[in-house]
């Protein structure tokens, strides 16, 4: 009897065993299965993003590809290169060789290339953003280095991989499959000669989006005439109207208003009027930011005179309101702290007064007003 009772309980076990793996085994291939679904289902949907982009986009052809054809883009990217020999990539002229690994103000190390991420980023502004995303690609490194610098780990700790420009030329082809409407290249100063580069390798297999040049503003002409022809679209900062500021906050850069002035002028003499196109995108123009910051240390209103006097009224202007204090702005009490409401106000304010019309105002939303 014992002997049949075990014998019972043995094969219950082992049907209920059988049954519990069969049963994993099931969910395994359902979860798979919904997985497998969901990857294919995502991977359709990029694929009909990237249709619609290039879809909508059909009729544009960014600048570079006719200098790709012609040689000529790698040429100007062989010209940048040599820059690095006595480094005078931008307004800094540090004078070093790059190229012989020496590291300049910027720190970026010598002619070696570092990224810190690339993606499709969905917080830029909205005609970059679309629906598939502007592509950015984020760069180690920087030669302003304000002291209020919201990505300080990337530009001045240096945080990121080193790449090289084959690499780099992918990532661009990678964003252009996913769907995104540009490559957003932020902070691209110190590192033109290799973005050049890999803008022609990209070209040679099929890049067709536009090129953002997501700066800091402060560019010499120099630079910017090589330039002339290959960026179609020019984003760049707007961040103090006044040289002690400029000096103070972003570590010694006391020409920078002058030197912004004139490389807004020569960034709108290439590309024109940002306008978008009938999709919301815009695919060439000028689109400058104006961060407003605490106690007019930025003196956005003046930043907003002087575009209502030199550039069109109708030239795309986004009033950023995001301004917060990080890294060593708390060293600092006039920039220790957030913009008010009323802050913010008073520059749209003026923006309106002095005729502008193309105003992106989102800080509003920000703000919470
Ligand atoms: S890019 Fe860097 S190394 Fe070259 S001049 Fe500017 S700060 Fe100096």
């Amino acid at each position: 009897m014992m002997k049949h009772t075990l014998f019972v309980k043995t094969l219950t076990g082992i049907v209920v065993g059988i049954m519990v793996v069969f049963a994993l085994l099931h969910l395994d291939f359902r979860e798979k299965q919904s997985e497998e679904s969901f990857e294919r289902r995502a991977s359709e949907q990029r694929e009909a993003i990237a249709q619609k982009s290039a879809a909508t986009d059909a009729g544009f052809e960014p600048a570079y590809l006719e200098l790709h054809r012609s040689g000529e883009l790698g040429s100007r990217a062989e010209k940048l290169w040599q820059v690095m020999e006595s480094c005078r990539l931008c307004p800094r002229k540090c004078g070093v060789n790059r190229l012989a690994g020496e590291t300049g103000f910027c720190r970026a190390p010598g002619k070696e290339l570092y990224i810190s991420s690339y993606h499709a980023h969905f917080g830029e502004e909205r005609p970059l953003v679309g629906r598939g995303g502007s592509g950015t690609i984020f760069f180690t490194h920087c030669n302003l280095k304000c002291m209020f610098c919201q990505n300080w780990t990337i530009s001045i700790l240096g945080r990121g991989s080193k790449s090289d420009t084959e690499r780099l030329a992918d990532m661009m082809l990678e964003l252009q499959k996913r769907g995104c409407h540009n490559i957003n290249v932020v902070t691209p100063t110190h590192y033109s000669a290799h973005i050049l580069k890999a803008l022609d390798i990209a070209a040679g297999k099929g890049l067709q989006l536009p090129i953002v040049w997501n700066t800091s503003g402060w560019e010499r002409l120099e630079i910017l005439k090589l330039l002339d022809g290959v960026v179609d679209i020019y984003l760049p900062d707007f961040k103090y109207w006044d040289s002690e500021m400029a000096a103070t906050y972003s570590s010694g850069a006391r020409s920078y208003p002058e030197v912004t002035k004139e490389a807004i002028r020569e960034m709108h003499r290439q590309v024109g009027v940002a306008k978008p196109a009938e999709d919301g995108i815009i695919y060439r123009g000028l689109m400058i930011r104006v961060l407003v910051m605490p106690d007019r240390v930025s003196g956005s209103e003046e930043v907003i005179e002087w575009i209502a006097e030199n550039l069109p009224k109708d030239t795309y202007v986004n009033i950023m309101a995001q301004y917060s204090p990080q890294y060593k702005a708390f060293d600092y009490p006039q920039i220790s702290r957030r913009i008010t409401a009323e802050e913010y106000e008073r520059v749209v304010g003026r923006a309106r007064e002095v005729g502008l019309t193309n105003l992106d105002i989102r800080g509003f939303w920000w703000l919470g007003r």
